[in-house]
């Protein structure tokens, strides 16, 4: 059947979620013709984004920080308490961000408006076009990489850049499999209010059950995320709202006072899936269609910015250079650049993740052991802050505030 309409951008991007909206703005700002699929989200997004001082970097540099700022709290001071009520009690630790230099470790904002102020740079744009449809097949050869649309249109480019979220048709395209793992476990999330600052300080509970966790919002507001046994978070979620209030106040040592809660409650299974490639032919993976990971430690959004970030930078420096930008060697070096970042980044949280599910003591005493020393000795503590914020190697050069 003849294609109804063939365009010949040479990047599209799939998926209009944050890490796609963020591809398409870095490649149509180094100059590549780029065109973004994506639909408009069925229901809104009621979770928030701790992004890190170098995720805020890439989005000062691309012009989409300015309508964020006032909408984002900044992270000056993160602790960490055991309310394990275990034997091996881990001190509380707290890392403060001017301790390496920096006036925050980054700034919580609500995906939906991170989301709109994407969406509003994308649109000013002249080397963006954004069409509202879906993906419904993805195809790619040694010459070309092409994409139908629900619509009966059909897109013809040099790459696909894959930002379809976690079933992604992209990697089915490519026919790149995942390894995933499932925790018994759900995260419940809200935005409150309450009676008491939050003095810009995230505070991370150690439960047996997993993390609780407040990270501010501007004003006195705070986003929770609640990480739990399934049948409890939905149990939570289900709680009107004092009794949920309660319930918050109690897990909270009521360190922000009385709260209230906002409406919209999510409940998200925590699992984890890595791709075994992020790139495959013509198509590169980002965000949750490349690697999905539990909600601790503030990781899953920050590594999709700088997956996009990366494959902008290749992307853009292959256009200048005028080479074909999905040629073999821009796959292999992108798969190369983030393989590192996210396979530490995934140990990291799952070692933190079953150290407070283990019921061995020698695990749990390795835990509290590991914290005591984060508290005592300073340069590790520094270090673990530093890489926490962004990886020491391989720093795409929007994240380092440069622009491409
Ligand atoms: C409870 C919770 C808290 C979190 N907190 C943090 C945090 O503090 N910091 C952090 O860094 N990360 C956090 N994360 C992770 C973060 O939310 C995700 O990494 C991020 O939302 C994923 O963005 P994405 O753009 O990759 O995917 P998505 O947001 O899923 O976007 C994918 C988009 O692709 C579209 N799409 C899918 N298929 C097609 C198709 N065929 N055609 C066209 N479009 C398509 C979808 O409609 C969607 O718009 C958290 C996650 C959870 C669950």
């Amino acid at each position: 059947m003849p294609d109804k309409n063939v365009d010949k951008p040479a990047a599209i991007v799939v998926g209009g979620g944050p890490a796609g909206l963020t591809a398409a703005i870095s490649l149509a700002e180094g100059g590549v013709d780029t065109t973004l699929v994506g639909l408009r989200a069925a229901k809104a997004d009621n979770r928030t984004t701790a992004l890190l001082a170098g995720s805020v970097a890439a989005l000062e540099t691309l012009g989409v920080w300015p309508s964020c700022v006032e909408k984002a709290a900044p992270l000056r001071t993160m602790r960490i308490v055991d309310d394990t009520g275990r034997l091996w009690r881990a001190p509380e630790v707290r890392f403060t961000a001017d301790e390496i230099g920096l006036g925050a470790f980054g700034h919580n904002i609500e995906n939906r408006h991170l989301i709109d102020a994407l969406a509003e740079r994308a649109r000013n744009l002249s080397t963006l076009s954004i069409v509202e449809d879906e993906a419904v097949a993805v195809s790619s050869s040694a010459s070309t990489a092409v994409v139908n649309l629900k619509s009966g249109n059909v897109l013809h480019g040099q790459i696909v850049v894959g930002a379809d979220g976690r079933h992604s048709l992209c990697r089915t395209a490519a026919g790149i499999a995942t390894d995933e793992r499932r925790y018994p476990q759900a995260a419940m999330t809200l935005c409150l209010s309450h009676s008491r600052p939050h003095h810009d300080t995230s505070t991370e509970f150690h439960t047996p059950g997993g993390p609780f966790t407040l990270v501010p919002l501007p004003g006195n507001r705070s986003s929770l995320v609640w990480v739990l046994n399934p049948n409890a978070a939905h149990e939570l979620a289900g709680l009107d709202d004092l009794a949920l209030a309660d319930a918050i106040e109690k897990a909270s040592h009521s360190i922000l006072g009385k709260s209230q809660v906002e409406p919209s409650r999510g409940v998200f299974p925590l699992t984890v899936s890595i791709a075994r490639h992020f790139a495959g032919e013509r198509i590169a993976l980002v965000g949750e269609a490349a690697h999905v990971l539990p909600p601790i430690g503030a990781q899953g959004l920050n590594l999709g910015l700088r997956d996009a970030a990366t494959i902008a930078e290749l992307v853009v420096t292959a256009h200048r250079t005028g080479r074909d930008v999905g040629e073999a060697d821009v796959m292999s070096r992108y798969d190369r650049m983030r393989r590192a970042d996210v396979g530490s980044r995934t140990i990291a949280i799952d070692l933190l993740n079953r150290s407070l599910l283990s019921d061995l003591l020698p695990v749990q005493g390795a835990r509290g052991l590991g914290l005591y020393m984060l508290d005592r000795i300073g340069p590790l503590r520094r270090a673990v802050m530093r890489e926490g914020v962004a990886p020491t190697e391989n720093q795409p050069r929007l994240m380092r505030g440069e622009a491409l």
